[in-house]
């Protein structure tokens, strides 16, 4: 499962707010960007490289960016992804969800829907930001 290093203690001040600004660009696979629609706000999706970055993924909600580090494949790759989507979920509803029930919701919403047959890779295709 995803271990999305914690620069945010979910004790300390809002744990969204990980703007610690350690992404790059992400790499420009094709036209449009990778992008990932919530709750009416379009998410860039960036890989970013995972030197420079202390965690498996990380949710900027100012900068609307999703980052995932470059070194992440298969399962690991799309279970970030949902995990920083469950993060996103988290601040635009306000649910005030703990780290750990974000980890938790990431295991068993990725187990479900992995082993159901839901593909996740689509979510990593690039779609015209609109
Ligand atoms: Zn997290």
């Amino acid at each position: 499962m995803a271990c999305h290093a914690i620069r945010h203690d979910p004790a300390l001040s809002p744990p969204y707010f990980v703007d610690s600004i350690h992404g790059m660009a992400a790499p420009d696979v094709g036209g449009g960007e990778t992008t990932v629609k919530i709750l009416g706000y379009t998410y860039r999706v960036e890989v970013v490289d995972s030197d420079a970055m202390d965690a498996m993924g990380r949710f900027q909600s100012r900068r609307q960016r999703l980052q995932i580090a470059d070194d992440l494949a298969g399962d690991e790759l799309l279970s970030t992804l949902l995990h920083e989507v469950i993060e996103a979920l988290n601040y635009h509803l306000a649910l005030n969800l703990r780290h750990a029930a974000i980890m938790a919701l990431e295991a068993g919403l990725y187990q479900v829907l992995a082993e159901n047959g839901v593909n996740l890779a689509p979510l990593l295709e690039n779609h015209e930001t609109s």
